[in-house]
């Protein structure tokens, strides 16, 4: 394989996808920012982490709820680097709240980003990843791909759909040297977190000391948070050599949450 590989991180702006990003582009590999967000802001990332690894790192602001510019995200990443070799898809929203009171439009957008944005940006790039005979697609799927939690209905659906994904695409890819992975993370201390605290507090009626407690850090037995860097470096081992025979799988970094 070449060394250095063209790897696009949905929704990289920020928590996760941005660690991620981060230990692609110390792994050596060309990085295709995304998401939303100040743009002064992305900019001073985007340069900071081009400056600090040597490597190219661009950025494409395409909404990942809309296929049409998930299109355009796979273009500009074929213009700014000449391929696409790695694909992580991280994009993701939450929103907590009993299935009766559930707002539509938030359903749809979950679903969307949560879902249908990696269907999306793998149908567009699978072509030329088996033309090339190698590929990897990383999809961040959450504890909740593998069980549920009350109050997350669109979450957990979209989350154990991105894992039927990784399977399916994994038997598609798999005599064509492309690997589909899942990673599914337990609670990490990121924005998307944080935002649930008062949600959960006021779906539960708990405080929202109660809720780090004995909800989030009641779930994952070492009763820490995973760190995000932990799963960008799991992102980088899948893209190795050594990794070329796991695929198809769901392998959770939760601190044993799922072991219940
Ligand atoms: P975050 O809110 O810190 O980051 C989410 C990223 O997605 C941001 O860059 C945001 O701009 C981007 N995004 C949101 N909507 C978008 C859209 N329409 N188009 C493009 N980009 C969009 O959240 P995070 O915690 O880093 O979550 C990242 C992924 O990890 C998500 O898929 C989430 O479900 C998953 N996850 C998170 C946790 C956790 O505890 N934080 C646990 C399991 C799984």
């Amino acid at each position: 394989m070449p060394d250095r590989k063209s790897v696009i991180v949905t929704g990289s702006t920020s928590g996760i996808g941005r660690a991620i990003a981060w230990e692609m582009a110390r792994a050596g590999h060309n990085v295709m920012l995304n998401g939303l967000g100040d743009q002064s802001e992305v900019e001073a990332l985007r340069q900071e982490m081009q400056d600090k690894t040597g490597v190219s790192v661009a950025y494409c602001s395409a909404d990942m709820s809309n296929p049409h510019q998930i299109e355009t995200l796979a273009d500009v990443t074929r213009r700014a680097f000449g391929q696409i070799d790695v694909v992580v898809n991280n994009a993701g929203i939450q929103t907590v709240s009993p299935i009766e009171d559930f707002p539509v439009e938030r359903y749809d957008q979950i679903i969307a980003v949560d879902m249908s944005s990696a269907w999306h940006l793998i149908r567009l790039t699978m072509a030329e990843m088996k033309a090339r005979q190698w590929g990897r697609y990383i999809n961040i799927a959450s504890a909740h791909g593998l069980v549920a939690s009350p109050f997350k209905s669109a979450y957990v659906m979209a989350k154990h759909a991105v894992i039927g994904l990784t399977k399916t695409v994994a038997l598609e890819g798999a005599e064509h040297g492309i690997t589909a992975n899942a990673i599914c993370p337990g609670y990490v201390l990121t924005p998307l977190v944080e935002k649930q605290i008062p949600e959960t507090a006021r779906a539960r009626q708990m405080t929202e000391e109660q809720v780090v407690r004995d909800v989030l850090l009641a779930a994952q037995p070492t009763k820490q948070f995973v760190e995000a860097s932990h799963i960008g470096m799991l992102a980088v081992f899948l893209c190795s050599d050594s990794a070329a025979q796991i695929t198809g799988t769901a392998i959770p970094v939760d601190g044993g949450w799922t072991a219940h």
